[in-house]
């Protein structure tokens, strides 16, 4: 798991979670208090995971005949187990570099 880059104090991973959720807010840490932003590299991994789902969730609505709401139920159902992963996946780095 992320550790600060200043004190080494490990993020917890409901921190890293919760910075996701809120659209890359950066997470500060508890210890020293240095800000700590989502890489630009990590944002890309991780839409490179999300668009084909989302992509995948429409062509079965179109081929199908889905409704919106079962598609949305699917693309859901498809990303909260890949959304478990994504604390571990992404790096953050502090704002100074
Ligand atoms: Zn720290």
């Amino acid at each position: 798991m992320q550790k600060c880059d200043h004190c080494n104090t490990p993020f917890t991973y409901g921190e890293i979670n919760k910075s996701l959720w809120l659209a890359y807010r950066p997470i500060k840490c508890r210890q020293c208090g240095t800000k700590h932003k989502v890489l630009i590299a990590s944002r890309f991994v991780l839409s490179i995971i999300v668009v084909p789902i989302t992509v995948f969730g429409i062509y079965l609505t179109s081929n199908f005949n889905l409704s919106i709401l079962s598609m949305l139920a699917m693309v859901l159902l498809l990303t909260i187990p890949v959304s478990l992963l994504f604390p571990y996946l992404v790096k953050f780095s502090d704002d100074c570099t």
